[in-house]
């Protein structure tokens, strides 16, 4: 197969960097365009980023000219990684000029007739690419991936809520410091610190999940309905956002039903073998201390979220810790397995 040439916008990033390594031996995708800020056009991508996620930047972008964010770029498909502020009109325009819109930014998530998409959740929602185009009149389209801390709840409820309906949610996050980007949240602020306000995370937790489990009837997405409380902080580890969780279920289950449908849980980017697909969406570890950021994050190859401690709530019905690769599965990793699907589905053709 030929591969299908891709751009990245914010490409000189935190989220951008993880978009051009995991991109770099893609099997579907190859990187034919770098684009950032004024700051960074003109300068190769060596030159212009600095480098901090691990690993080195491929050989094959070390040189490549950064461009500007606008069209025409050369690709048919761009991944965003523009920060929530600058995203929206910028996306717009690459949409309107005939582009496929893969983004991790926060600016169109609530737009009625895009995508809030999670592969193995709400395929089905994909149904809105042809509602966006109608209406905007835009021979491209936009779909977006869920905030980090979204994207780890939502799979991880998603066997839960399959099997014996979720009533409602109490997360408490421990974010990692690469969520805030880079340079991020001064050294002097985090050291022996934890800090417990990340502007407008709670928010999007708290509202993103009822998007993602709403039901499309013909052009709209009528939300869920849950009632869902969440405490975010942000914590000195580096990678890996860990999740205390409380959940009350609309049916009665056993420890032993929860653990199996966690297990168990697979879903229509498996069933396709997308290349970002991790084998288990869930890993479930038995441990009493586990899991934890630094020694489970990479689970699938940070495409997995790892769940843990499933035990009962003497408020809500049952307790869970769920952890996720923030800058993986909760950003750059997220936005390749969406584009992967629209692919296998036909929406790249
Ligand atoms: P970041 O490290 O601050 O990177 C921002 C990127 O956008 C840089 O490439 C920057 O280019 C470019 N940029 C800034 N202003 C621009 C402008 N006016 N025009 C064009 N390009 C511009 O941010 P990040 O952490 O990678 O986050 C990127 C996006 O992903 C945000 O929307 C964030 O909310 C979302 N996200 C992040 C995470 C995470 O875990 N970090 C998770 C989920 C979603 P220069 O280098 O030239 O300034």
């Amino acid at each position: 197969m030929e591969k299908i040439p891709v751009g990245i916008l914010g490409a000189t990033g935190m989220v951008g960097q993880w978009f051009v390594r995991l991109l770099a031996d893609h099997p579907w995708f190859e990187i034919t365009a770098l684009a950032a800020s004024a700051r960074s056009a003109g300068k190769t991508y060596a030159e212009a980023t600095t480098w901090v996620i691990p690993g080195e930047p491929p050989e094959a972008v070390r040189e490549m000219t950064v461009e500007r964010c606008e069209p025409p770029l050369p690709c048919r498909l761009v991944f965003s990684a523009l920060p929530g502020a600058e995203a929206g009109p910028i996306e717009e325009e690459f949409a309107a000029a005939g582009y496929v819109v893969s983004s991790n930014a926060r600016s169109h998530r609530y737009d009625p007739d895009v995508p809030l998409l999670i592969p193995e959740v709400n395929p089905d929602h994909l149904g809105l690419i042809q509602v966006q185009r109608r209406r905007r009149r835009w021979p491209g389209f936009i779909v977006t991936c869920a905030n980090c801390s979204t994207a780890q709840l939502v799979l991880a409820l998603e066997p839960l809520r399959r099997a014996f309906g979720l009533k409602a949610i109490s997360v408490v996050t421990m974010q990692a410091l690469s969520g805030a980007g880079y340079p991020g949240v001064p050294g002097l602020s985090i050291l022996d610190n934890v800090i417990p306000y990340i502007p407008g995370e709670e928010e999007k937790v708290e509202r993103e999940p009822n998007k993602i489990w709403g039901v499309l009837r013909g052009d709209d997405i009528a939300e869920a309905k849950l009632a869902i409380s969440a405490h975010c902080h942000r914590v000195a580890t580096r990678d890996g956002h860990l999740e205390a969780v409380s959940v009350a279920l609309e049916r009665e289950a056993t420890r032993e039903e929860l653990i199996g449908v966690l297990e168990d849980f697979r879903s229509l980017p498996q069933k396709l073998g997308l290349p970002s697909a991790p084998a288990r969406p869930i890993v479930v570890r038995k441990e009493p201390d586990r899991p934890q950021p630094r020694l489970d994050r990479e689970e699938g190859g940070g495409m997995s979220v790892v769940v843990g401690r499933v035990r009962e709530c003497p408020v809500l019905d049952w307790k869970l810790e769920i952890l996720g690769h923030n800058t993986v599965r909760g950003a750059a990793g997220g936005a390749i397995l969406n584009a992967e699907l629209l692919l296998a589905q036909g929406f790249l053709s």
